[in-house]
């Protein structure tokens, strides 16, 4: 992990957004919790996706389903038979990798037919290879192939029949031991479980891989009960989980975690076609006589503006158009949202256009309907869908990398410091405002300072903190990534009296400090947060 990287997991850890799970037993791989801050953030980023998908839009519902499904559903959408990564292990110590997640290598490879035990004549006739750097000694690729060759059950193994072969951007052998690999074999990746009391194949079940299965069997049920027509969509918030054979990079690729996913049903583009454009429609706003590339388009669009509401903004993101022989077989074309993270530019969300695929394999394997009834157009057909999928976890992950910021500052003595400072976009932000009373030993001062609070709370999260001294209380807020303070001090009670029922309100990013009224703070803050 590169240098950023960890002070950003030290911070987490530190200041309470992300904690290993399970961390008093050791962890285990690939599962976080997230602390306090985290927790708040976290909620954040799912509420306004939430508000934006949803609740702010005519054409959207919400579902809440079930984690674990009828496994026919898993049949239905493929996963059974296809939701795997190629798989390889070290033949020397088992570990296992992900071969298209294997660093290309260059070097010699030191090739042995077998070994013979110089200890009792027993021999063992599997070939082995080593990978080394080309010019290191070759006794390290010999002290590998002996340690392998003792897991094959011989006490002091000599090496047989060694050959060299040079090597250019293999993936074929380990590269923390140098030891070979097996070949590469499918490991499908949905945990399974079992229902009921009796552990059998009959029932077998498995935790969702994603949320949007649940979407596509609840189609119908949706479509009778909200009144929609299509155009219109289907929203989930929820827990996935993937057994990756690989969890790496903190957060970003977990075995359990959060998923975003919007269903957006949409008119195949021969019917759409029938229908008149409308003379009044603002530009880029829909039309009904789009096709799937206007609307796959606009959700991309749509996507990125709101990516921008929450300081993601374009510089900060890219974007990946699949390429033809990469996009599933169903899908007309996909786009990655990506993130350029410390370790790598990574994917956020994809934006896929799959045609009707789903709810024809779910017609086909329920054997119930999943035709949509186009009372203009008379006719019954199954709607084709744009779906942009989202990690709430990878995304929560980009808001901390992003915010995550260095700088020095003098004091008023000249003294230099680093100031870590995380600048969430005052929406997300877990804390809105602190409040803090200049001393804590004036009881006036903070009778004054818990009112403030009070008056702040019913609206956002405010941090009240009356520890130590005011730029160490800043200072911990900063890192909080709290975007306003709030002091409460002499002037506030009237030592001025100009200044009577005023507070300095503190901005985290440019730590200015203003005056104002304590009746106008509800609404300035609510301006700045909502
Ligand atoms: P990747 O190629 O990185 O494994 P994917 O393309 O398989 O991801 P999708 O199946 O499209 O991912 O899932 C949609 C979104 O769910 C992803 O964009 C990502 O934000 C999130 N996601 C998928 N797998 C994981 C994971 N293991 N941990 C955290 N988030 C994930």
């Amino acid at each position: 992990m590169n240098e950023r990287m960890e002070k950003i997991v030290s911070l987490c850890k530190r200041r309470g957004f992300v904690f290993q799970s399970s961390e008093i037993y050791g962890g285990i791989n690939g599962f976080w919790d997230y602390g306090p801050l985290g927790a708040e953030l976290k909620r954040n980023v799912k509420v306004r996706w939430w508000r934006s998908m949803t609740q702010q839009r005519d054409d959207v519902v919400g579902l809440d389903a079930s984690i674990i499904m009828h496994p026919k559903i898993w049949e239905a959408s493929g996963h059974t038979a296809t939701f795997s990564d190629p798989m390889v292990d070290c033949l020397l110590t088992k570990k296992r990798f992900r071969a298209d997640q294997i660093e290309p290598q260059s070097g010699t490879i030191y090739h042995f037919s077998g070994a013979k035990d110089e200890s009792n004549g027993k021999s063992c006739a599997e070939a082995y290879s080593v990978l080394i750097p080309t010019g290191k000694h070759p006794e390290y690729a010999r002290k590998i192939a002996r340690q392998f060759y003792v897991g094959r059950g011989l006490t002091v193994p000599a090496l047989l029949d060694e050959r060299t072969e040079e090597a250019i951007n293999t993936t074929r052998f380990n590269p923390e031991n140098g030891s070979l690999l097996t070949e590469a074999r499918p490991f499908n990746l949905m945990f399974k479980t079992f229902v009921g009391p009796v552990e059998s194949a009959d029932n077998t079940a498995f935790l969702r891989p994603e949320t949007a299965q649940a979407i596509f069997a609840q189609f119908k049920n949706v479509l009778d009960v909200s009144r929609q027509k299509l155009p219109f969509g289907i929203g989930q918030i929820g827990k996935a989980f993937r057994n990756e054979i690989n969890p790496r990079n903190f957060t970003f690729r977990s075995r359990e975690f959060e998923q975003m996913e919007l269903e957006f049903f949409i008119k195949p583009d021969e019917i759409a076609a029938k229908s008149a454009p409308k003379a009044d429609a603002a530009p880029g706003q829909p039309q009904p006589n789009w096709g799937w590339s206007e609307w796959h388009k606009y959700w991309v669009d749509e996507r990125i503006k709101w990516y921008a509401s929450i300081g993601l903004d374009q510089d900060c993101l890219d974007f990946y158009w699949q390429k033809k022989e990469e996009l599933a077989h169903y899908a007309k074309a996909t786009v990655d949202i990506l993130y350029k993270f410390p370790f790598g530019t990574q994917e956020l969300e994809g934006i896929a256009a799959r045609g009707n695929f789903d709810l024809t394999q779910h017609q086909k394997f329920s054997g119930k309907s999943m035709e949509y009834f186009d009372e203009e157009d008379k006719s019954r057909y199954l709607p084709h869908v744009i779906e942009p999928s989202a990690g709430v976890d990878r995304l929560v992950l980009a808001l901390i990398c992003h915010a995550y910021n260095e700088e020095t500052v003098t004091d008023d003595k000249g003294k230099s410091e680093t100031r870590v400072v995380m600048k969430f976009h005052p929406r997300v932000a877990p804390i809105k405002v602190g409040v803090f009373p200049l001393l804590k030993n004036r009881p006036e001062i903070v009778k004054k300072a818990l009112e403030v609070r009070d008056l702040l709370r019913p609206h956002m999260t405010v941090f009240y903190d009356e520890a130590g001294a005011i730029g160490r209380r800043y200072r911990r807020q900063d890192e909080a990534g709290t975007p306003f303070g709030v002091t409460i001090d002499f002037d506030t009670l009237g030592e001025k009296p100009e200044l009577l029922d005023t507070v300095t309100l503190r901005d985290r990013d440019s730590m200015q400090q203003t005056r104002v009224k304590i009746s106008e703070l509800v609404p300035l803050l609510l301006e700045k947060i909502r």
